[in-house]
């Protein structure tokens, strides 16, 4: 059989990989993509875009407690098998539209990994197929906890398909996907215990900042174990049980369900970079500055995959797919220069940041003033009975610019958009202080913050 040949392959049909692969065939490029799950990639599927649909109606329960006897008589109570359900009829018709979609552009797909044979040859589906241009966007995978027991542990994707939420769930590790997951769970009905590694949840966040979500978080009744290490799981009768070592000792905690939630790592095993001397390290395949592999040029990397430094989110996974696009449509022009990248933790209430943490500033030798407060008496949050709020900002004495923002309020991931605009467009704190914002907005109170 001939061997098939394309302009562009790419791997990974996700946020990042369908938009270069849309792009190139837009330019007249021969292009196919594949993928070895269902097309349309984690954040429509089984990140970003389901879960705000669990987090939506928490929040609506959140409010209601807010709000009992200043006018709501009794919080609802959660269907749990209604809402996956509602949750489902965003996430069911992706692959279908996605695989159409990409036919229609004239993109040719394949549903397995492909395995490099050499610089420019993959195998995929039995056939040998070359391109000029490679793109590897194939994301992240949970990271694996080699731990005795590790095939008792569940993963992000199932807590999507859980049909019953279980009494009780343990989250092996607090960053942003444990901790969101555990406000979901703990909201919804389960009682909730998340053993973490370190001091504190969300260790790059801020951490005067964490520390009030850390204190919401245990008053919403979740446990947390710090300073812990898992070292076993256990399948009992009806529990797990969770064994770990904390100062020396070992101790173990039984719940239904236990969640592995310790991080992500780049998926690239199946892919035979050897074979294709495609460069990679421990965050994924390694790129220069155009998203190139160092080592093979005619390879292309972006996305969560690419180990490029930039923050691993949808939003960064597209402006990296842009970049490697026109790189291979007009050659190495366009470079990775990324503006400062806003993270949204979407808890009840929302931790947002931006830029600098007060120890980077410092470690970075900028001569800045903060401003750390807690703010629940501010109207937005009374007008609605909020018990926390709180924001630390970060602000270049000289130039009076905005180094770094953190936000803990309920709305702090809409307000964190507004800093985007300040710090992008380097407005000065007099600057933002003369406007005039709708008020009575959250947004209008970063003027108070600067
Ligand atoms: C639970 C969860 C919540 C999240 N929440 C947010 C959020 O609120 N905001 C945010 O910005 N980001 C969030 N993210 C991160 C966001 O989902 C990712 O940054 C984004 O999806 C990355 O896009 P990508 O195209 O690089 O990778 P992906 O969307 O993961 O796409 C990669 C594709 O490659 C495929 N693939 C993998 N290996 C192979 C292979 N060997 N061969 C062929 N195909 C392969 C996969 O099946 C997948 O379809 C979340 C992630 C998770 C898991």
């Amino acid at each position: 059989m001939a061997i098939k040949e394309y302009d562009v392959f790419v791997i990974g049909a996700g946020t990042a990989g369908k938009n270069v692969a849309y792009d190139c065939a837009a330019d007249g490029m021969k292009v196919a993509i594949a993928d070895n799950r269902e097309f349309g990639g984690t954040c429509a599927q089984r990140g970003c875009d389901p879960k705000k649909v669990l987090v939506g109606i928490t929040k609506a329960m959140q409010l209601s407690e807010n709000l009992k006897g200043k006018g709501i008589v009794s919080v609802p109570k959660i269907d749990w098998a209604a809402l996956q359900k509602f949750k489902s009829t965003f996430t069911y018709a992706v692959p279908a539209a996605t695989e159409r979609d990409l036919k229609k552009a004239g993109i040719e797909l394949y549903h397995q990994s492909p395995k490099f044979l050499d610089e420019n040859t993959l195998l995929v589906e039995g056939k040998t197929v070359k391109a000029k241009k490679i793109v590897i966007a194939t994301g992240q995978k949970p990271m694996a906890l080699k731990i005795p027991g590790r095939e008792y542990l569940k993963v992000s994707d199932d807590f999507f398909e859980l049909e019953d939420l279980p009494e009780s769930i343990v989250f092996v590790g607090a960053g942003y996907i444990g901790m969101e997951f555990a406000h979901i769970a703990a909201r919804c009905g389960s009682k909730v215990t998340i053993v973490e590694f370190g001091d504190r949840p969300l260790d790059p966040f801020e951490a005067d900042i964490v520390s009030h979500l850390t204190k919401a978080s245990e008053d919403l009744g979740l446990k947390f174990i710090f300073n812990a290490r898992v070292s076993k799981v256990e399948k009992l009768q009806k529990n797990y049980r969770i064994s770990f070592e904390k100062n020396g000792i070992t101790d173990s905690i039984d719940a239904r369900m236990v969640f592995n939630t310790a991080g992500r790592v780049p998926s690239i095993d199946e892919l035979d970079l050897e074979m294709g001397n495609v460069a990679f390290e421990k965050n994924g395949i390694s790129v220069n500055e155009f998203l190139q592999n160092t080592t093979n040029k005619n390879v292309y990397a972006c996305g969560d995959v690419s180990a490029s430094g930039a923050l691993p989110l949808t939003p960064t996974s597209s402006q990296e797919a842009r970049i490697v696009s026109m790189n291979i449509r007009k050659g190495n022009q366009t470079k990775m220069d990324f503006p400062p990248v806003p993270s949204v933790v979407f808890t009840i209430p929302q931790l947002a940041s931006i830029g600098l943490t007060e120890e980077e500033a410092k470690k970075k030798g900028y001569d800045f003033v903060v401003e750390y407060k807690s703010v629940p008496h501010w109207y937005n949050a009374k007008s609605t009975n909020e018990g926390i709020y709180a924001y630390k900002t970060i602000v270049d004495k000289k130039r009076n610019i905005v180094l770094g923002a953190h936000i803990i309020a309920s709305e702090a991931g809409e307000m964190i958009n507004l800093f985007v605009l300040a710090m992008c467009g380097k407005l000065t704190t007099e600057a933002i202080k003369a406007m005039i914002f709708a008020y009575p907005t959250w947004g209008n109170d970063i003027k108070g913050m600067v």
